[in-house]
């Protein structure tokens, strides 16, 4: 049957081609992306090592002042793309029209970075966590956008989704509606976890980073919860 299906997915692919989510022209690539699209996307490039924000003078291998002031609870973030047109976009439309299909899109352009660049040469996490939504988002949302991208993500790499450990407790203010000050206020214990963690290697995804003060909190309990070493993926970061 597995065989069937791998022939019938060729056959499709040839007779009925992808088509770019962006552009709406026949994709050559096995993909919903056709090369000149992906060619122009906002790639970001290498910014702290920790928290991944653009440096203005950025020789590789240096932290930004906050990361040097005040260590993070997580060790790398790795972030895709610079938070801007069409990424901007095609987040919007994941998370409120429901188009699914970008998250299928994102995760395999992250996986692909994973793979060919980030952890070329060093080891990947055991786990992946998706940043938790609270149930009342879930609900209204209909799905939680982070565990939307990781699934091709943990498919491609052959990673386990962790998603019943970690829960989001506190229905906070979305944070776009806040000041950078007031985001770390608005999401403290925001987070609950039922998990043990102790002495694991694990990576968590979110769509987007801005101030960063989600993924913060969030990392700072999975470490009270023994993780070890926490990474960071994400497919944009706000600059
Ligand atoms: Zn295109
Ligand atoms: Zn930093």
């Amino acid at each position: 049957m597995q065989i069937k299906n791998h022939y019938l997915k060729k056959a499709c692919t040839w007779l009925l081609p992808f088509t770019c989510i962006l552009c709406s022209h026949p994709s050559k690539r096995n993909q919903d992306l056709c090369d000149p699209c992906l060619e122009s996307l906002p790639r970001l490039k290498q910014g702290c090592l920790c928290c991944a924000i653009p440096l203005a003078f950025s020789p590789t291998g240096l932290l930004c002042g906050q990361c040097i002031q005040k260590t993070p609870p997580f060790d790398v973030t790795h972030a895709l793309f610079s938070y801007e047109l069409p990424i901007t976009k095609l987040i919007l439309e994941l998370k409120f029209t429901q188009a699914l299909a970008n998250a299928r899109l994102l995760g395999e352009l992250l996986a692909t970075e994973i793979l060919q660049t980030w952890y070329k040469t060093k080891p990947l996490p055991q786990a992946i966590i998706p940043i938790p939504l609270h149930p009342t988002r879930l609900k209204e949302r209909g799905f939680n956008q982070a565990l939307e991208i990781a699934r091709p993500v943990s498919k491609i790499l052959n990673l386990p989704i962790n998603r019943t450990d970690c829960h989001r407790n506190k229905l906070t203010t979305p944070q776009s509606t806040l000041l950078a000050a007031e985001r770390h206020k608005n999401v403290k214990g925001a987070f609950n976890l039922t998990g043990n963690f102790t002495g694991q290697h694990v990576v968590v995804i979110d769509d987007v980073i801005t101030t960063g003060s989600t993924m913060t909190e969030f990392c700072k309990v999975l470490r009270q919860h023994g993780a070890q070493r926490i990474d960071v993926w994400c497919c944009a970061r706000v600059g």
